[in-house]
């Protein structure tokens, strides 16, 4: 298991909401990613798994695309991370997501061994896109961050609501789930 070095931004070694300034470009990296998914009619989620100061695997969610409810942007990225790496260990990074994770997405992260994640969007930014409401899964999410609050921060970034505009956009023009 990882630990959080203990630092000034990190008071009793737990990550704050909003301490991770340094992991702006990298959330930035993230949305360019969900925008242009979005834009190819998938869902407008991406993320990026970062380790001192580099990019180890990117992305985006897949779900219509692949038919498969579980190709979530987070697992993507672990999945490519781990792929690129010739192996399964993560530790020491940190996944970088374009919103606040699913409690499958948090799991995975933490299976895979990266200490924790970090997202732009808080869920109540995401829009109405027609599905079927899934409070279990909300109660389960709220469950897993209470349980490891440690392992999963908010970091407020700009643009963190441009890939669902977008979304929406193409969800008007009748181009989504391609
Ligand atoms: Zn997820």
């Amino acid at each position: 298991m990882t630990t959080t070095p203990v630092s000034p931004d990190h008071p009793d070694g737990r990550p704050q909401d909003g301490a991770d300034d340094d992991l702006l470009p990298y959330l930035r990296q993230a949305l360019t990613l969900a925008t242009a998914n979005a834009d190819a009619g998938q869902l407008p989620f991406a993320a990026v798994v970062v380790r001192d100061g580099q990019v180890l695997g990117t992305g985006v969610n897949t779900a219509g695309r692949d038919s498969d409810p579980i190709a979530h942007a987070e697992v993507e990225a672990v999945r490519d991370a781990c792929r690129k790496l010739g192996g399964g260990d993560l530790t020491g990074a940190v996944v970088v997501s374009t919103c606040e994770p699913c409690a499958m997405c948090h799991t995975a992260t933490l299976v895979a061994g990266a200490a924790r994640i970090v997202y732009a969007a808080p869920k109540e930014y995401v829009p109405d896109f027609g599905g079927t409401p899934r409070p279990d899964l909300t109660r389960l999410q709220g469950i897993l961050r209470e349980a490891a609050p440690e392992t999963v921060t908010h970091q407020p970034t700009d643009g963190a609501r441009e890939p669902f505009d977008r979304y929406l956009a193409v969800l008007a023009a009748g181009g989504a789930g391609r």
